[in-house]
């Protein structure tokens, strides 16, 4: 049987076993008491029936005495016999006709599986005379009989409704105090699937202030503080890039000045130098500024119809010198006229950054494969690669921002890890959706989605 899960059907299994046993515990001494104290009763009244009719027994035919234990519901338990064993007057179960006589010994005597408590007394005819009467006191001391069958009976019908209601009202119980829970998780689970910092834990206004709702309260504190720290994070990185901007542009065209007036080779290398870094960091920045702006739904976008081939065709031709440094191949499979409705300079961004990185993390000789397609509304974009490849590990962690699988070997190409974050971030602009597929050491491929 599979185990029960939630806390409420486990809190509840156990109350009511707890219930149930308690139920049968307490039951189980208070019956046993209450049998003890009937049969004390019970023995005393048996012997004290049987002796009173024994003093009235005296002479043969005393009628009057045989009509008192015939009539008389006091002597109920009486039966009078004669001293050969034949039954006279009185209570008559056949079963207590077989069991033998014992002159005042108290006793039980099971007959049939049935127990009775018997009591026997013989009055002789005369003093010394063989011939005489058995005067017995006999009574059933099974438990129903003792303590009655209506108790057995309710207790029937009543234990199972004690039974019920503690489950029914504890699981009530329960699940109303769990409210809470199933609130948080909701939320948790809100913000993880739709990375929305801004929902919050549903409080009910009415609701105990009991530990759970106090946890609630205390996590909504901790999601404002998250929300606003993360607030407070990117508004730092929006200005930071913002105040960059300017002087990365004067050392780059003074870098690039340099370059034109030096003389040496030593000067031409510094100079470059100077120049390459200052593109470096100038991409860097346009990308936070761009992630800056996509994060605090500032980034306009200008959806327009864009033909995938003219795109694809021109990202590939940007590429083309930096596939020449590896020997790779780029191949662009795409009809013409394959439309989308996209805003062209962030799409093709995208685009160029992936078959950018296709190259990067290619081998020498490799190729790059970049297919467009249409059907319906949709429309698929795949580059693809015969590369390195991505380790499953380090799949779903690609997409963060500044992470780089390898810090070292991506250095050469001035990489920062931020460029598949902004792709990313482009396509979910435009409502669609990026994913990858990859095997170690044989290559990667990136799939975008895009719906009109
Ligand atoms: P980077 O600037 O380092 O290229 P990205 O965000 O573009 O940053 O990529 C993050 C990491 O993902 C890279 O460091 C690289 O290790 C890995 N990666 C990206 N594209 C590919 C690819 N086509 N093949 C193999 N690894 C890739």
């Amino acid at each position: 049987m599979k185990k029960p899960t939630s806390i409420k059907t486990r809190l509840t299994i156990w109350y009511t076993a707890l219930m149930f046993v308690l139920i049968t515990v307490v039951l189980g001494v208070v019956s046993t008491l209450s049998y003890q104290l009937s049969m004390d009763n019970l023995e005393n009244d048996i012997m004290l029936q049987v002796s009173q009719i024994s003093d009235k027994v005296g002479a043969r035919h005393s009628m009057d005495i045989f009509y008192t234990v015939e009539s008389d519901k006091e002597f109920k338990n009486v039966s009078i016999y004669l001293e050969n064993g034949e039954h006279i007057v009185g209570q008559y179960i056949y079963d207590l006709t077989n069991i033998g006589f014992q002159d005042r010994v108290l006793r039980k005597e099971t007959i049939e599986g049935e127990t009775y408590l018997v009591y026997d007394v013989f009055k002789p005819s005369r003093p010394g005379d063989n011939r005489g009467y058995w005067i017995r006191g006999a009574e059933s001391v099974s438990y129903s009989n003792i303590l009655g069958k209506s108790v057995f009976v309710s207790l029937l019908f009543i234990i199972p409704i004690i039974l019920l209601l503690t489950a029914l009202g504890g699981y009530y119980i329960t699940k109303k105090a769990f409210l809470p829970i199933n609130n948080i998780i909701k939320t948790a689970n809100d913000i993880y699937t739709i990375n929305d910092l801004e929902q919050r834990i549903e409080i009910n206004p009415d609701a105990r202030e009991d530990e759970l709702n106090n946890l609630s309260v205390t996590l909504n504190r901790m999601l404002d503080k998250i929300e606003s720290l993360i607030k407070q994070e990117k508004q730092f990185t929006s200005d930071a890039s913002h105040e960059l901007r300017t002087p990365i542009s004067v050392i780059l065209a003074q870098g690039e000045y340099l370059l034109d007036i030096a003389d040496t080779d030593k000067e031409k290398e510094l100079a470059q130098n100077i120049v390459d870094k200052a593109n470096q960091v100038s991409k860097l920045v346009s990308r936070l500024l761009l992630l800056a702006r996509i994060d605090g739904s500032r980034q306009k976008i200008n959806k327009e119809k864009i033909d995938l081939s003219v795109l694809i065709d021109i990202a590939a031709d940007s590429m083309k010198e930096l596939a020449k440094q590896k020997d790779i191949l780029i191949i662009a499979n795409v009809k013409e006229n394959t439309i989308v409705n996209a805003d062209e300079s962030l799409l093709l961004s995208a685009v160029s950054n992936l078959i950018s990185n296709a190259i990067k993390y290619g081998k020498e000789t490799g190729h790059v494969v970049i297919t467009a397609e249409k059907t319906g509304n949709k429309a698929e974009i795949t580059v693809k690669d015969n590369g390195i490849g991505i380790a499953e590990e380090n799949i779903d962690k690609i997409w963060d921002r500044f992470y780089r699988i390898d810090n070292v070997r991506n250095d050469e190409y001035g990489s920062s890890g931020l460029g598949l974050s902004m792709v990313k971030s482009i396509i979910e602009l435009h409502g669609g959706e990026i994913s990858v597929k990859s095997i170690l050491n044989e290559g990667a491929e990136f799939r975008i989605i895009l719906k009109d």
